[in-house]
């Protein structure tokens, strides 16, 4: 063997041990809360594929997505019927267009709810709330029962949140935190949204 490949060996070896105290040290199993936030593109994209990852395990899923864009978005066309998601949209009432506050509030409160109830049903094993953040971010809910909820979950309920920018009540509490960094996007390119990659 070469000096080159001794030293090699050993690093590896060296890291090999980092890695398997790491994995050892690790024993707990329960649900955690993932938060997905940042400017950049992949947030709720990564949700729908985790969720699509449990699903293949025979996992019960449930998802709510806060904000009404548009109507028919892939994810939802693809999930709507499958068995093992239960896919709520956040009511019609909802639009940036009609700035109706009371309307948008009324709209935030009925998704909150089907949510809290899902976070009080052990048989749902993954919860994805998508674009939740903008809600506290606009007032639209509260924080603290959401955070109470959240937190007093069935222990093997896992949980992601997207959203780009994440209250700090919610990272306080929350297990994974990816930043999504934007560090180009089509769109500045004047590249048109298109189907199966924007919605
Ligand atoms: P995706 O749903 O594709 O995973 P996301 O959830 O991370 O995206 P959102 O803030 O929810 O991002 O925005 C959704 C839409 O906005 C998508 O069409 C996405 O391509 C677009 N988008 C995301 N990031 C940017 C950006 N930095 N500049 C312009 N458009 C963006
Ligand atoms: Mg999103």
């Amino acid at each position: 063997m070469t000096v080159e490949q001794d030293k090699h060996q050993a690093r590896m070896a060296k890291k090999k041990q980092v890695v398997d105290e790491r994995i050892a040290k690790a024993t707990e199993e329960r649900g955690v809360l993932i938060l997905m936030r940042g400017n950049g593109k992949g947030k709720s994209s990564s949700a729908f594929g985790t969720m699509a990852r449990a699903l293949g395990h025979g996992q019960k899923a449930g998802l709510i997505q806060f904000i009404k864009g548009r109507k028919e978005t892939g994810e939802f066309l693809f999930f709507k019927d499958h068995p093992q998601v239960d896919f709520n949209v956040m009511g019609h009432g909802f639009t940036w267009e009609t700035q109706d506050k009371q309307q948008d509030i009324d709209a935030a409160q009925q998704a909150w709810a089907i949510a809290e109830r899902m976070l009080q049903d052990d048989s749902y094993d993954i919860l994805v709330f998508d674009e939740m953040s903008y809600m506290f971010r606009y007032h639209y809910l509260d924080i603290e029962p959401v955070v109470e909820a959240i937190s007093r979950r069935p222990a093997n309920q896992n949980v992601i949140v997207t959203g780009r920018t994440m209250h700090t009540k919610l990272t306080a509490i929350a297990d994974t935190i990816s930043d999504i960094a934007d560090v180009e996007h089509a769109f500045r390119k004047g590249v048109k949204a298109q189907p199966g990659i924007e919605w």
